[in-house]
């Protein structure tokens, strides 16, 4: 009853003019109804990518975008400038931007409830590091980051628009994905936490995905797991190609 998802997280990836020719190869060959395929580009190819994905299936997803709607905040985006670019979703702290860029969980949570009240679906990326693993953090690690990234949603009545993603940051960009066993490990916990605080109902709708290292190889693995929805690409979704053969592992 989920509908997986397929997801491409570009990060800081593709000129307008690479993006556009990358749009046109997909749709070429995309034919795989029953998965919600995410396009997530930089800033500066959502425009024209909107323009190419427009009256297909594909959806369009920001990687990151700032709690208030307008002011002075040199350098940063809004939900709202996001929706008219014709955006559905927005990856809202990603392991990057909380690590790199110091994003706090709090900082996360806010910008969460800002794009669900606007409309918008938050891709809320949650994840230890190494060490935290390590250290037997995994757990407590997932519940805080969850916890203060759905603070401010409680109430909303569309929660379930809402997709999370857990990447342990150890595994991306490493070429050394999670065990599908152990995502679904976490991915379990996830829904959990995710069910005590709307309910189980609520909680069976809201799709979870695995970011990590992700091929068109050892996709398969972890969408068959029970509580994992699909997956959140990087590096192996920048290839059309690629990314179409997980899109197909998906359905
Ligand atoms: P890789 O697939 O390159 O490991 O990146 C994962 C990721 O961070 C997606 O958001």
């Amino acid at each position: 009853m989920r509908i997986p998802i397929a997801a491409g997280n570009w990060k800081m990836n593709k000129t307008v003019a690479e993006a556009s020719a990358y749009a046109e190869a997909l749709l070429q060959e995309l034919d795989t109804p029953g998965v919600e395929v995410i396009i997530c580009p930089p800033f500066t190819s959502l425009y024209a990518l909107s323009q190419k994905f427009a009256g297909s299936s594909v959806k369009l997803g920001a990687q990151n975008m700032h709690w208030e709607l307008k002011g002075a905040f040199t350098g940063e985006i809004s939900g709202s400038m996001l929706l008219e670019l014709g955006c559905e979703y927005v990856i809202l702290g990603h392991s990057e931007r909380r690590h790199i860029f110091r994003e706090t969980a709090e900082e996360v949570g806010k910008k969460v409830e800002t794009a669900l009240k606007l409309g918008l679906r938050p891709i809320l990326c949650v994840g230890e590091t190494l060490e935290e693993r390590e250290r037997g953090e995994t757990e407590a690690i997932l519940a805080y980051q969850l916890e203060k990234g759905i603070e401010g949603i409680t109430t909303f009545p569309n929660v379930e628009s809402i997709v999370i993603a857990y990447e342990p940051v150890w595994a991306i960009g490493t070429g050394k994905a999670a065990t599908p066993q152990d995502a679904q490990e976490a991915i379990a916990f996830v829904r959990g936490k995710l069910s005590e605080q709307f309910g189980s109902e609520k909680a069976q709708q809201i799709r979870i995905l695995y970011g990590g290292s992700v091929s068109p190889e050892n996709v398969g693995q972890f969408v068959n797991q029970e509580d994992i929805d699909g997956t959140l690409v990087g590096g192996a979704s920048l290839d059309a190609g690629k990314f179409l053969d997980i899109i197909k592992e998906t359905a």
